[in-house]
């Protein structure tokens, strides 16, 4: 195999990083050559300095000269600002991009590499929450591949390998539970930000980490497994299992499940996306089969979790019900990492907003993007303090 160019949009991120650290370990098979981060000057620079990518680009303007200035004896092209994100997209000078930015920022430069017929390696959930119909659609038309790197999906990916057009029946999502699993809204309308931010099993940016708490990170990920599988909604089941060894299965229409194992890291389904449909072999630490082990299984507690109900709602009713969710749980979730908001008002500010905001059946690119302007005003109209 050649080496494969990866463009890496939020390389600063905890997918980002991971990813880098496999760059570093396998640099016969990859390397960086675009490099963007939103604010964190001092991490990026660093990474250029040692990685030498063609591009990098930061977020915040402000840092501009920052950053120039560190590279300035390097042949590093330095750009700032939203729009040279996008552009940075553009500029063919890579095999594949890794979308690693949280949220609907996602979006826009993920579409424009897509349109340049680049290969998507996805970490970005939102990216398809939001328009995961238009996103697929352009893929589909480019002939790219839309790879997976969230571990429930890539889990789902690989358990399809070699499948053809065996047809599935349903798959089964797997949910630790995050940080509150058993407990209930007596609890949880006490939550501070410091306490969800502690996840048993994976260590993670801090927006997951937050929608893991609160389940609305199993519902954005039945709403990314609809469009990466082609999947109506009632194909996707979720269940807690709070070992998180098993990643998520498949259920094929004679009854059997495939399911895809191994120990919680993301380095894995991030090396398996960039060096599909090869493997990698590493030497990460392995499940180990003697040691006392107990895989259980549980249904998750919608009652409690309401995030997760609404989401599933967002599913079923489709057109822009789950950009609208999305955006509201942005804002939610930002407000609740500033201490403005409880824990439990973020549901509260999802409804709200999934009520308000005008439905659209069948939405184009520019009504998703009005339809998550609108939706983030008026979830921010819900934060007053
Ligand atoms: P993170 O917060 O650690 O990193 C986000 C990256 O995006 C950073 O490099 C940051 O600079 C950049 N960024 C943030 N806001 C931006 C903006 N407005 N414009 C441009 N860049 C911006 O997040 P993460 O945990 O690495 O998650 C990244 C994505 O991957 C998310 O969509 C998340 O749901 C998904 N994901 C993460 C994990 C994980 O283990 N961390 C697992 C599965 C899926
Ligand atoms: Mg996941």
């Amino acid at each position: 195999m050649s080496q494969k160019r990866i463009a890496i949009f939020g390389s600063t991120g905890s997918i980002g990083t991971q990813a880098l650290d496999v760059i570093r370990a396998n640099p016969d098979l990859f390397s960086a050559e675009i490099l963007t981060a939103q604010s964190n000057d001092e991490l990026l620079i660093k990474q250029a300095l040692y990685f030498n990518p063609n591009v990098v680009v930061i977020g915040d303007e402000k840092k501009y000269l920052a950053v120039k200035e560190a590279l300035s004896k390097t042949d590093v092209k330095v750009f700032a600002g939203e729009a040279a994100l996008a552009e940075a997209a553009s500029m063919d000078c890579y095999d594949m991009m890794l979308a690693a930015i949280v949220g609907y920022a996602g979006l826009r430069p993920t579409l424009n590499a897509i349109e340049l017929g680049k290969p998507i390696a996805l970490a970005n959930k939102e990216t398809l929450v939001v328009a995961g119909d238009i996103v697929m659609r352009q893929a589909a038309e480019k002939r790219i591949p839309i790879i997976p790197v969230d571990s429930e999906h890539s889990a789902i990916f690989q358990c399809l390998v070699g499948e053809g057009r065996n047809k599935i029946e349903k798959i089964i999502l797997t949910a630790s539970g995050g940080p509150f699993l058993g407990k209930k809204p007596n609890f949880l309308v006490n939550v501070k930000k410091d306490h969800a931010l502690q996840h048993p099993n994976w260590s993670m940016g801090a927006k997951i980490t937050i929608d893991s708490a609160t389940l609305m990170n199993k519902g954005l990920e039945m709403i990314e497994a609809k469009w990466l599988f082609n999947l109506d909604a009632h194909q996707i089941q979720v269940v807690v299992h709070p070992q998180s060894i098993i990643h998520s299965m498949v259920m094929f229409n004679d009854g059997s499940i495939k399911a895809q194992m191994g120990m919680p890291d993301m380095k894995l389904p991030i090396q398996y996306a960039l060096a599909f449909p090869q493997r990698i072999a590493n030497d990460f630490p392995r499940y180990d089969f003697k040691k006392p082990n107990n895989l259980s299984f549980e249904e998750p507690d919608l009652k409690t979790f309401r995030n997760l109900a609404l989401a599933t709602d967002a599913l079923y009713k489709g057109g822009n019900m789950p950009c609208i969710l999305n955006a509201a749980n942005e804002i939610a979730v930002f407000a609740f990492l500033r201490n403005r908001i409880g824990f439990l008002d973020m549901t509260e500010m999802v409804e709200q907003t999934m009520a308000k905001v005008h439905f659209i059946e069948q939405p184009t690119l520019q009504e998703y993007f009005d339809t998550d302007a609108e939706a983030r005003d008026f979830a921010a109209s819900l934060v007053h303090m």
